[in-house]
């Protein structure tokens, strides 16, 4: 059983890193961003809403996202393996209502993945991504949100002792090696 959430900036490795980790352990990734990528993708009206956030770089408004992860989480999957969290939480609002969900389901989290990457290695990589959001205008104000929304949960969850720091430069594979050895898996 892992039970582990992804922070940091666009950019990190985030997505990279929980696949692996999803893969090679056998448990359920949930990337808000992927849900909503899918629903925009099906055309659905959560995917109509969504698009209208995702092009500006905004975030999609907590409850339709909570909504999101709390019926993920309720899934028989999830209760049998556990979970890594991948662009979610992204506010306090979020965070503190993951707590409930959490405290709910009695599966308290393990740990709390900062990849940290400075600003300049993030905007290089996402121009190289090239999503559709992944423009220079999308990028700045995706950063900007991140840092005035996201950012702050570095403390709150620090200040729980959950956050485990790690430098998101480098070799994926190291990478990945030091986040195994901060949850205790032996790779
Ligand atoms: P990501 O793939 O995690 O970079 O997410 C892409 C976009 O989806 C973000 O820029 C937001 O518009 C939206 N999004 C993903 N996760 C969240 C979240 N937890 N809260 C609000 N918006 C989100």
């Amino acid at each position: 059983m892992i039970k582990v959430v992804f922070l940091g900036p666009p950019g990190a490795g985030k997505g990279t890193q929980a696949v692996r980790l999803a893969e090679k352990y056998e448990v359920p990734h949930i990337s808000t961003g992927d849900i909503l990528r899918a629903a925009v993708k099906e055309g659905t009206e959560l995917g109509k809403l969504a698009k209208s956030y995702m092009d500006k770089g905004e975030l999609v408004p907590d409850d339709v996202i909570i909504g999101i992860i709390r019926e993920r989480l309720s899934q028989t999957d999830v209760k049998e393996k556990g979970f890594i969290l991948d662009g979610f939480p992204r506010t306090l609002a979020q965070a503190e209502s993951l707590d409930a969900m959490l405290e709910e389901l009695n599966m308290p989290l393990d740990k709390v993945i900062y990849l940290n990457v400075n600003d300049e290695e993030i905007v290089k990589r996402l121009l190289a991504r090239g999503r559709a959001d992944d423009t220079e205008d999308v990028i700045r104000n995706r950063l900007e949100v991140y840092r005035k929304q996201t950012a702050p949960l570095i403390d709150y969850y620090s200040s729980k002792g959950l956050l485990v720091e790690i430098n998101g430069i480098g070799e994926i594979e190291e990478i990945t090696k030091k986040i195994e050895e901060s949850l205790g898996l032996n790779g």
